[in-house]
């Protein structure tokens, strides 16, 4: 769906010939061969700041292009509609283990290919078409599945939406009471995609529990915050967890959903036959790879890092006066309302991206501009965590930024360059995980 204009594409430097790396590629298909070889580079030089996408590391990398992709394998372990399982069945009994053992859950399903399928699951699992369900409003920071109109899941079922204080930028429990004892809910999801705060899952389930509903905790964005001990899980308090593997949790496109034993049947009924067909083995191998990466003590350190580095970047960006939304971060994400510096979010993230800084055009709540064209631009610190960027690069980040909205305010394309070739120079320093070299 791109309804914007097309746009000049930036000026990075020529694509190295990507042969070396992928060199049957490279002899079937040049053309394409040459195309992933210029987003490495792309990768490789570039401040990815866009909060939801991280850098898998070279074990996923490899464990996701293996010759699983070549099995079906219908149905769960032990539970097939195809022969030939012997090794299939080890590989998701392994990777639904160590997402039981990670998140502390009695059950987890690895099979949802992303995070909307996996919501759309959990609507089948515990809702009837045309049945009152409750999400945090996409424009407030939750995600077009929770019941937002243009999605399906705003179509099939009546969506209420709750969203943030206008003075706090905090979300208002006692809004969301009041509409869930005048709305009787069947599911209500809480979690998020530009929530630059801890989620306070206990509240929602008090909620919940008060009138009747399934708590539904999308965890997408922090789930690799929550392996490493880094925000709060909602394992102890929510009926279904659902999570993406890609996002802060380092593993492959992909997506879980987990839940207690008397919710396992509903769950796996409604993933498959409901929703599914064959389970992608390879990204269930990978989700695997990843979850065992995750339950390392090194994952922990990385997730406070995310943690520390979007604080301190936080800290930085106030201090050169930009209005954050809720006034700064408790996670890996920043929501920036660039109302202040008249400057529109596209227009900062194209001028941005042009600057070798990729971040995300975004509504902030109460946004008096349209949501194709809003007032923000929504930025987190996964990525360059990932490349080992600590908490003494973020000063350096924050001006880049100011030196940028300012540019694009100006329309200076010659300070965009100046910013470009220093971003360059930081990012050759740390080589990103699962990259050739440059
Ligand atoms: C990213 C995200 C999803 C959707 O994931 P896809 O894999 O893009 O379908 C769902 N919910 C939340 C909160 C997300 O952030």
């Amino acid at each position: 769906m791109n309804t914007h204009p097309a746009q000049p594409t930036p000026a990075y430097p020529a694509a190295p010939q990507s042969a070396a790396s992928h060199p049957a590629l490279g002899a079937t298909d040049p053309e394409l061969a040459a195309l992933v070889g210029a987003e490495e580079l792309l990768q490789a030089t570039t401040l990815r700041l866009i909060p939801s996408e991280n850098y898998v590391s070279q074990a996923v990398l490899e464990a996701s292009g293996t010759v699983l992709q070549n099995k079906y394998s219908e149905g769960y372990p032990g539970r097939r509609y195809y022969e030939g399982q012997q090794n299939i069945d080890q590989i998701e009994r392994l990777a639904i283990s160590r997402a039981r053992s990670l998140f502390g859950v009695e059950h987890a399903n690895v099979q949802p290919y992303s995070g909307s399928p996996a919501n759309l699951a959990v609507y089948l699992a515990f809702a009837e078409p045309g049945d009152t369900i409750m999400g945090m409003a996409l424009p407030m920071g939750g995600h077009l599945t929770h019941g937002w109109g243009v999605s399906a899941t705003g179509t099939w079922f009546r969506g209420v939406q709750y969203g943030v204080r206008h003075d706090t930028g905090l979300i208002d429990f006692d809004e969301v009471r009041e509409l869930a004892i005048k709305e009787r809910p069947k599911v209500i999801f809480c979690g998020g995609t530009a929530l630059p705060r801890t989620i306070d899952f206990a509240a929602f389930a008090e909620i919940a529990r008060e009138t009747g509903a399934v708590l539904a905790a999308d965890v997408a964005h922090i789930a690799g915050l929550i392996a490493g001990g880094a925000h709060p899980s909602p394992a102890p308090y929510a009926d279904v967890i659902s999570t993406t593997t890609h996002k802060t949790l380092r593993g492959p496109r992909g997506a879980m959903l987990m839940c207690r034993e008397e919710h396992a049947k509903a769950i796996d009924k409604a993933v498959f036959p409901g929703l599914q067909g064959g389970p992608h083995n390879q990204t269930t191998a990978a989700i695997a790879v990843a979850l065992q990466e995750a339950a390392q003590p090194g994952f922990r350190d990385y997730a406070r890092a995310v943690v520390t580095n979007a604080r301190a970047l936080a800290e930085e960006l106030l201090a050169r006066g930009f209005d954050l939304v809720s006034g700064g971060t408790d996670n890996h994400l920043i929501l920036m309302d660039l109302t202040s510096r008249k400057v529109p979010g596209k227009v900062a993230a194209k001028a941005l991206d042009r600057a070798g800084i990729v971040v995300n055009h975004n509504t902030v709540p109460y946004d008096p501009r349209k949501p194709f064209d809003p007032s923000g631009i929504r930025i987190g610190t996964p990525s360059l965590t990932s490349r080992g960027l600590a908490a003494r690069h973020m000063a350096a980040i924050a001006e880049w930024i100011d030196r940028g909205v300012t540019a694009a305010r100006t329309g200076d394309e010659d300070a965009l360059a100046v910013v470009r070739s220093e971003v360059a120079e930081l990012m050759a320093a740390f080589p990103a995980p699962g990259l050739p070299l440059p």
